[in-house]
């Protein structure tokens, strides 16, 4: 997939305000400073289409960008933010359900998580939860140029065994060395249904 065009559209915090489900959608989440808006902005090759947030956890919105004029990719406002106030957090949850259960035109939810950390609860809740609605789920391992490559692939296995998941599921990223690019690119297109098409 190549990227030609990605432009902000909106943002949201309920179904009257998304754009009209007319493209296919691919969403991205994940807790609050894991690398999320740096990720989308290098599968985009912009610097700053996506704004990382000064105090994250203040506005909580879903933000809607078009790319190629085809397919919108939807940043998912992150989790997980100690300092974020009870009342924001409270609204985060039935949001974010809101939105997953009923954009008709979701093809895949991009789970991002940092290759340092394993997984908690919320990431195993937020899984289990996308495959109770059979939603399909990327899964992106960023920050790696944190690591050596021998401890990439521990964290690699670790993280895998905490989620039940094959370690060759787990897509191994770096918005500094822009490594695993074509990979995450090449997910988003298979949920897209898009492998045997080049999109124009
Ligand atoms: P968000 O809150 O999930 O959108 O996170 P950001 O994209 O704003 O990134 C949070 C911090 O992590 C920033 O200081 C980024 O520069 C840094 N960061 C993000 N991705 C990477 C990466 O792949 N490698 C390194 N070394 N730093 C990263």
């Amino acid at each position: 997939m190549m990227i030609k065009s990605a432009e902000f559209v909106t943002s949201a915090v309920k179904p009257a305000h998304y754009p009209s489900p007319d493209l296919p959608e691919i969403a991205f989440a994940g807790r609050s400073n894991v690398g999320k808006s740096s990720l989308i902005n290098t599968l985009v090759n912009r610097k700053r289409l996506v704004k990382t947030s000064a105090t994250p956890g203040r506005t909580q919105l879903i933000n809607f960008f078009i790319v190629n004029k085809a397919v919108y990719f939807v940043d998912l406002p992150g989790y997980g933010y100690a300092r974020v106030p009870a009342a924001v957090k409270k609204h985060w949850g039935p949001m974010i359900e809101t939105y997953l259960t009923s954009r008709k035109t979701l093809k895949g939810v991009a789970l991002i998580l940092d290759i340092r950390r394993i997984p908690g609860p919320e990431e195993a809740n937020l899984l289990a939860w996308l495959g109770r609605y059979d939603i399909a789920i990327i899964l992106i391992l960023t920050k790696v140029d944190k690591l050596s490559k021998t401890n990439q692939l521990k964290q690699r296995q670790m993280i895998a065994d905490a989620l039940a998941k094959n370690k060759s599921e787990l897509i191994l990223f770096s918005a500094k060395t822009r490594k695993g690019k074509k990979e995450v690119l090449d997910a988003i297109e298979k949920q897209l249904g898009w492998e045997a098409r080049d999109v124009t």
